[in-house]
């Protein structure tokens, strides 16, 4: 095997073998550092997912500061914020794109979607069970009173 051609066809294929060997290797390594690290990664993925969420209720609120869009209520304490579909369809749509995470994607990956609004889950039950929110109705109430005295 003097010959030329054969000599490069040999080197290319070591080559192959070493890189083929090489990713092997990291691929196992990559498994490799999950597996010990599924903690840190588990942790790291929730960080993750809840940064994503944080950045939907930034950007439906327009503040740096999350807050429940339901007027009287106010609520900013992030673990009771949720975000409401404004003309309903949240089941079916969830069946569609799915909950939580997936969700959250869909909104960011739709270049943040006009339909939404950010709910406590206190209003966005009222909304959904009584059809508005008590507070909506006492804010009404308080608005009509106020042209009363103007
Ligand atoms: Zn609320
Ligand atoms: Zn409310």
């Amino acid at each position: 095997m003097d010959n030329g051609a054969d000599f490069v066809k040999m080197v290319i294929e070591r080559i192959r073998e070493k890189e083929t060997t090489r990713r092997e290797k990291q691929r196992m390594c990559n498994k490799q550092w999950i597996e010990n690290h599924r903690d840190r990664h588990n942790a790291n993925v929730s960080k993750n997912n809840a940064k994503l969420r944080l950045q939907c209720l930034q950007h439906y609120c327009g503040s740096e500061v999350p807050f429940c869009q339901c007027p009287g209520c106010r609520e900013t304490t992030i673990q009771f914020l949720t975000i409401d579909h404004i003309n309903g369809g949240g089941t079916q749509h969830f069946k569609e794109v799915g909950g939580g995470t997936n969700f959250y994607n869909w909104l960011k990956r739709n270049n943040y979607p006009d339909g939404f609004q950010v709910l406590c889950m206190n209003c966005n039950h009222a909304k959904g069970h009584y059809g508005k929110c008590p507070h909506k109705e006492r804010a009404e109430l308080i608005e009509i009173a106020l042209t009363f005295e103007g």
